[in-house]
């Protein structure tokens, strides 16, 4: 049996031989599996390309994909899995938040059948106050706005069987949205859970421009409900239109009618603004579409390592 262990790494030079030692130490103890360790630089501006062709040469379990530029961590993903070979392929970060040393439990469950084996990071002490907010903040979103089951803390640490691998290669959508797609995709799933440890070497690669790329994509890839809000908001303006035309028409037969201004500009600015909104989200799908539409590879490998897959 043999266990490929994807890697995504964008300017991770210091963190990939450690990862490497660290994989290979706990791979030693497993004498049933052969294993593969695969790279995808992520279109590196450091030495780690370098790093990766000459650890290859010396290794040939050790192998690499190259993109042509920085495509983002979901792309890099999605190309390792796609060009592992392993009967299993288990996925984790570079930079050693997901330790090795869950391989062995996470291909014992796999041995016991089940296909997609999972790991929920337990709540973290060292996590930055912003980055638990929002990340909380956005599995709630999903939870709510879609209908997929998406577990707090999953992150892209997990062990998938070929048959898995598989059916995602199926995937045409050119912005693929992993995390939703597992849980999308069935089969038999067991989660498990981790410490995350803390960032080996460097800072975090994820920008918060990349983290609010991620969740919208995340949303606008399952659920289409954000347009129907437009709908209800619609809705609650005409209630509201009606109560408002009531009061004025009171106020007309009174004999008080006021100089209306200050309602006036009160409910255009409120028009616009709820206009504006949903004009936007109706822009964000449009522009999913035109980018689907057009069919583009998600990723350009521009080299990899020759070791034979
Ligand atoms: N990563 C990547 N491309 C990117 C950003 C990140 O391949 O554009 C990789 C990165 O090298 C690491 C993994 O994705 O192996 C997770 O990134 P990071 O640890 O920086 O994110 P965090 O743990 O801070 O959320
Ligand atoms: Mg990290």
């Amino acid at each position: 049996m043999k266990i490929s262990i994807v890697i995504p790494a964008y300017n991770e030079l210091d963190n990939i031989p450690v990862v490497i030692s660290r994989i290979q130490d706990v791979m030693a103890t497993l004498d049933d599996y052969d294993h593969e360790i695969l790279f995808v630089d992520d279109g590196s501006k450091d030495k780690s390309l370098d790093l990766l062709r000459l650890l290859s040469q010396k290794d040939n379990r050790i192998k690499y994909l190259s993109f042509s530029r920085n495509f983002g961590h979901q792309m890099a993903l999605r190309a390792g899995l796609e060009h592992a070979t392993g009967d299993a392929v288990i996925s984790m970060d570079a930079d050693l938040q997901h330790p090795p040393e869950m391989i062995p439990a996470l291909i014992s469950k796999w041995t016991e059948g089940y296909e997609v084996v999972y790991t929920v990071r337990e709540a973290d002490p060292n996590l930055s106050f912003i980055k638990k907010q929002t990340s909380s903040g956005f599995y709630k979103i999903i939870k709510y706005a879609s209908d997929i089951e998406l577990e707090e803390g999953a992150a892209d640490f997990r062990l998938l069987d070929r048959k898995v691998i598989e059916y995602l290669k199926k995937f045409k959508e050119n912005d693929l949205f992993l995390r939703g797609i597992i849980s999308w995709i069935g089969f038999k799933q067991y989660k498990i859970s981790y410490k995350p440890a803390e960032r080996f070497a460097g800072t975090t690669k994820y920008s918060m421009k990349k983290m609010l790329a991620l969740a919208s994509n995340g949303i606008t890839s399952f659920t289409t409900k954000p347009l129907y809000l437009s709908v209800l908001l619609g809705f609650l303006m005409f209630l509201f239109a009606i109560g408002f035309g009531l009061a004025g028409l009171y106020d007309y037969w009174m004999g008080q009618t006021a100089i209306g201004w200050t309602s006036i500009i009160i409910i255009i600015v409120m028009i616009g603004g709820i206009q504006l909104i949903m004009i936007g989200i109706i822009g964000i799908y449009l522009g999913k579409m035109f980018l689907e539409v057009k069919q583009r590879p998600s990723y350009i490998i521009q080299e990899e390592s020759d070791n034979e897959r």
